[in-house]
């Protein structure tokens, strides 16, 4: 069937909104119409072309919409279901059998490989191939094929315009701080930067119940959001000694540091802002593949100190999105707040925005 996609003819852009065939569902495939997708900064950085991909492209991975129709053997959803679209995994190998499919052995070629198995792809121009199936789902075009491992099925009066980026940034925030590092009631957080992922990551401290939350944002309108959203003290990097600031809040340090901004001279800091056991979650992607973030073995030996690199939140999406959406639903995770919507071509628009700082999280809607 024929849809629009905005496709990615070269490295940067622009997005050109074209018209693609999608193929028809194969075995195990899952094809959607999409309604809402957020824009992730992943899908900025492979559009840069810094990961490899072939051109053209559609990205998108933070999709939500509704069945339209499924490939043999699929139970989990049928056409005219709702349903939120998550990363892909093989569901075969050791991490995904240890419901840790973030880490999946095979989430390259199952995430980020523009083709089938077979070499065959679900999106074609003029017969062409378009590299599709980013994250399992490539969901900025009017239709998107994905799979059971990546689909959730959703209420039926659930707002996909609000609860499309869950998929991606919002689990990433979130579980960065109440999977991965495992926040308790009463324990201390730092967030260092305040866009959707680390939004996200406050509201999850505000969740588990964390007693101190710190904000480290430059923006001034962010650092507001995340006291409005459970911070209790934000702190502008650039207004003097970051560490200094910190421990005037937490004397002891923190229990807790999450980075969700890769900028490594903030980054390097965290070292010197835990507690003695504290520990460090890396979860924003720096702009180059050779940084690094020196430890100081005695004094991290001393502390018992424990750094670790994050994915997706460690989540198992088809658990930990539900999750989220009754958080949501609660009141907990009042992710509309930050985001904002615009049409599927105003894609273009929507990245100039966020780049510029006049919005957080956009979301596209397509009729
Ligand atoms: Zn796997
Ligand atoms: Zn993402």
């Amino acid at each position: 069937m024929q849809t629009q996609a905005a496709v990615l003819n070269q490295p940067n852009g622009p997005f050109d909104i074209q018209t693609v065939e999608i193929a028809d569902p194969l075995a195990g495939e899952i094809r959607v119409a999409v309604k809402a997708v957020g824009i992730c900064h992943t899908d900025l950085v492979v559009a840069s072309g810094a990961m490899g991909l072939q051109f053209p492209a559609v990205l998108g991975h933070e999709g939500a919409g509704i069945v339209d129709a499924v490939g043999a053997g699929v139970t989990s959803v049928k056409p005219g279901d709702k349903v939120l679209l998550t990363f892909n995994s093989c569901g075969q190998c050791k991490p995904c059998s240890h419901h840790e499919p973030a880490y999946c052995n095979h989430f390259v070629p199952y995430n980020m490989v523009g083709v089938r198995i077979d070499g065959s792809t679900r999106i074609t121009r003029d017969g062409a191939a378009v590299s599709d199936n980013f994250f399992g789902q490539s969901s900025f075009a009017g239709y998107a094929i994905s799979n059971e491992r990546n689909v959730l099925k959703v209420d039926d009066d659930a707002d996909l315009a609000v609860l499309a980026p869950l998929g991606c940034g919002i689990q990433t925030g979130a579980g960065a701080v109440l999977r991965s590092l495992a926040a308790k009631a009463g324990e201390t957080l730092v967030v260092i930067g305040a866009g959707a992922v680390g939004l996200s990551a406050v509201m999850g401290g505000k969740i588990a119940g964390c007693a101190t939350i710190i904000a480290i944002e430059p923006q001034e309108g962010r650092r507001a959001l995340a006291l409005e959203l459970g911070a209790t003290h934000a702190i502008d990097p650039n207004a003097g000694d970051v560490v200094a600031a910190v421990r005037g809040i937490v004397a002891d340090g923190a229990d807790m540091v999450v980075d969700t901004s890769g900028y490594m001279p903030v980054v390097a800091l965290s070292v010197n802002m835990i507690a003695n056991r504290g520990r460090i979650g890396l979860v924003g992607v720096p702009g180059s593949l050779d940084a690094v973030l020196p430890i100081p073995v005695v004094q991290w030996i001393t502390i018992g100190g424990t750094v670790r690199g994050i994915i997706e939140g460690d989540s198992d999406p088809l658990v930990f999105l539900p999750e989220l959406i009754a958080h949501h639903k609660a009141g907990r995770l009042p992710i509309e707040k930050f985001s904002k919507t615009y049409r599927l071509d105003q894609i273009n628009e929507a990245i100039d925005d966020a780049h510029h700082g006049k919005c957080i999280k956009a979301v596209l809607l397509i009729d």
